[in-house]
């Protein structure tokens, strides 16, 4: 019992300290910048920080959100990414225990966070991340048909009818009103999302990232954060619900046909 709750700290952390280093990824790889070099600074200013200024979540709590030496505001997108980084850890982990399913769930919990983050911040998947992600989730998938005695075509089901979906969104719009509402990569991103899923619990990441994604965009607007023209990310949300029909699709399909 206290080693399960000091793994589940130590998780957490872990989850803590990548979304911070993410953090780092998404803001200077697409300016073509190193992520090791420079140390981290201050946008504004230019101050190196020291340690202590720069420790997951607790930094920005102390710093009250600002630069020590310049107070320019520091964007609160990183500090709410990072408590997403270590709270999806742990809830992976409580949900899937110290396995080799948690192993695979944490993985791909990190390359969720990555793409999303990304995604919200650039509007881009690179590929490798789909990659990662493809590589991972074909693990997972050998893992669950060879180990587990999971039923292989479930998730290719999954792979076609969500990667098909998003295809058919594309193309249509594409022949209606000639633009590009959906990325090739966004595209690839769901056909994985569903090997990942299977056909049982497609849905739910679909209804899990409208809802959130409509609260949250809606609230933006109310909020005079963004206006109505500013395009919509659905990869972030996407992403999001993906995670959350990992971790607790087959707990909610139960909960349906069970009740
Ligand atoms: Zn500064």
């Amino acid at each position: 019992m206290v080693l399960t709750i000091l793994l589940g700290v130590l998780f957490t952390l872990l989850g803590f300290v990548f979304a911070s280093f993410f953090g780092v990824v998404i803001c200077r790889v697409p300016n073509g910048e190193s992520i090791v070099k420079p140390a981290s600074h201050c946008d504004s200013c230019g101050h190196v920080l020291k340690w202590y200024e720069n420790i997951p979540i607790l930094s920005y709590i102390f710093l009250g959100g600002k630069c020590k030496e310049c107070k320019a505001r520091i964007p609160v997108f990183f500090f709410i990414y990072e408590i997403l980084g270590g709270l999806t850890i742990c809830l992976a982990y409580v949900q899937f225990g110290l396995s080799i399913n948690f192993l695979f769930a944490s993985l791909i919990t990190l390359i969720l966070l990555l793409i999303g983050g990304y995604d919200y911040k650039t509007n881009t998947i690179l590929d490798i991340f789909w990659i990662i992600f493809l590589a991972l989730t074909i693990g997972w998938f050998v893992y669950r048909i060879v180990v587990l005695n999971h039923v292989w075509w479930h998730y290719l089901v999954g792979a076609a009818a969500l990667g098909g979906f998003f295809l058919l969104i594309k193309v249509v719009f594409y022949l209606i009103k000639k633009v590009d509402v959906l990325g090739t990569g966004d595209v690839i991103f769901m056909a994985v999302a569903g090997l990942l899923l299977g056909y049982k619990t497609i849905l739910i990441a679909v209804v899990v990232a409208s809802i959130v994604g409509c609260i949250i965009e809606l609230s933006l607007i109310a909020a005079k954060k963004k206006d109505r023209e500013s395009p919509i990310p659905f990869c972030p949300y996407l992403a999001l619900g993906v995670f959350v029909a990992m971790v607790y699709g087959e707990s909610i399909v139960n909960l349906i046909i069970g009740g």
